[in-house]
């Protein structure tokens, strides 16, 4: 199957029972048993629901893993993933790591004992030095949020395996259609489903694949104990999203290209951050290991006032925490997402005050450009 044809017919399609086209949503708690413990699959919606199953089953074979899971929100697939580690155990992140996940482990999970330490992913070399006798797994995210840092998921799932390490991808930003890191060597994948995968701005959830049998029963033990669930009625919103997926990449990825090459040229932008670029870092290993840029563009204004002046003329770009929609969304890292990272953590990152996030979205890119043209000039 091609990629756009996997949208629409890979996992469990329609109804058996009826033929609806469209997967039901089963909105049960409990199921009836014929006798004690005999069932059809399914006993308490905590444990499996044939909604989420199906999205379960829809992610496992677009990320071509083992199995899926669907959490309450994309935080929530991570703090489960978290809960493969135990005290004592040491993880090593991705230096400009999404917020949330940076205040989860640095303030939640460092309370159990797990310990973490925060580098530049892009570098094996300093990940190879960050590396403890402790150390049980590597968080990367790749493109990176805001500044779209790339790391080669390759050479660190290499790096990984040799020294028996789990490799977690956070792939929220490209999704399965352009980038699957499981093929890659990665072991785990976890989603914010929230962002491109629902696509509409309307749905928090959280989804994680597993390369193996032995993650896919350590996992689904922690989804059914801990319990942050996603209910059938978003595991059905997410089928319907995935359904347009592709098309939405390749609408946003158009336009995407057509704003970055207009604000890499424009005077009063300082710098653009888009791996679609070919003078960004890592402009060649995404080519290598994905099939596309993605939607987001970061760029630079020199200050906060100038942010500030820009934000207050733009007609069609919202000013929203969030990405990944059919609309088209504007961010502050500084002063939004990353304001939970510590400013002088954040000014060496290059997350600085004058910085803007763009989420592009599917409106027409001649209307985008004129409302940032006005806006800038
Ligand atoms: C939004 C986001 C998360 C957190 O997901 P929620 O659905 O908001 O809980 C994690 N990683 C990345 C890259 C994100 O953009």
């Amino acid at each position: 199957m091609r990629p756009k044809t996997r949208m629409i017919h890979s996992g469990i399609t329609g109804d058996e029972y009826t033929g609806a086209v469209s997967v039901p949503i089963y909105q049960a708690s409990t199921y009836e048993q014929e006798a004690v413990g005999k069932h059809k699959g399914y006993d308490y919606s905590r444990t499996g629901n044939p909604t989420r199953y199906a999205l379960e089953t829809l992610i496992k074979d677009l990320e071509g893993g083992k199995a899926g899971y669907a959490f309450a929100s994309g935080m929530a697939a991570i703090s489960a993933v978290m809960m493969l580690f135990k005290s004592g155990d040491h993880i090593i992140l991705t230096d400009d790591v999404y917020g949330g996940t940076y205040r989860v482990i640095s303030k939640v999970f460092s309370q159990f004992g797990i310990d973490a330490t925060f580098v530049n992913t892009s570098d094996i070399e300093a990940i190879v030095s960050a590396i403890q006798e402790n150390t049980k797994a590597i968080y990367l995210e790749t493109p990176t949020n805001p500044l779209l840092k790339i790391t080669d998921i390759k050479a660190v799932s290499n790096l990984a395996h040799k020294r028996d390490l789990l490799l977690i991808v956070d792939n929220t930003f490209s999704t399965p259609y352009w980038q699957q890191p499981l093929v890659h060597g990665a072991d785990i994948v976890v989603h914010s489903a929230t962002k491109y995968i629902g696509g509409h701005s309307d749905v928090v959830a959280g989804l994680v694949v597993v390369n193996s049998e032995k993650l896919s029963k350590d996992l689904h033990f922690i989804q059914n104990s801990v319990g942050g669930i996603l209910g059938p009625q978003d595991a059905w919103l997410l089928i319907r999203g995935i359904k347009t997926l592709g098309i939405r990449m390749e609408a946003i990825e158009a336009n995407a290209k057509k704003l970055a090459t207009y604000l890499n040229q424009h005077p009063r932008v300082r710098k653009v951050y888009y791996p679609g670029l070919e003078n960004h870092i890592g402009h060649d290993i995404q080519i290598k290991q994905a099939q596309g840029y993605g939607g987001m563009i970061s760029f630079d204004v020199g200050s906060e006032e100038r942010v500030n002046q820009v934000l207050k003329k733009l007609k069609y770009f919202t000013l929203a925490e969030s990405l990944g929609a059919v609309e088209s969304l504007i961010s502050v890292p500084a002063k939004m997402t990353h304001a939970s990272i510590p400013k002088n953590i954040r000014h060496k990152l290059g997350i600085t005050d004058g910085l803007i996030r763009i989420s592009v979205g599917i409106e027409d890119v001649d209307d985008l450009i004129e409302d940032l043209a006005k806006a800038l000039n």
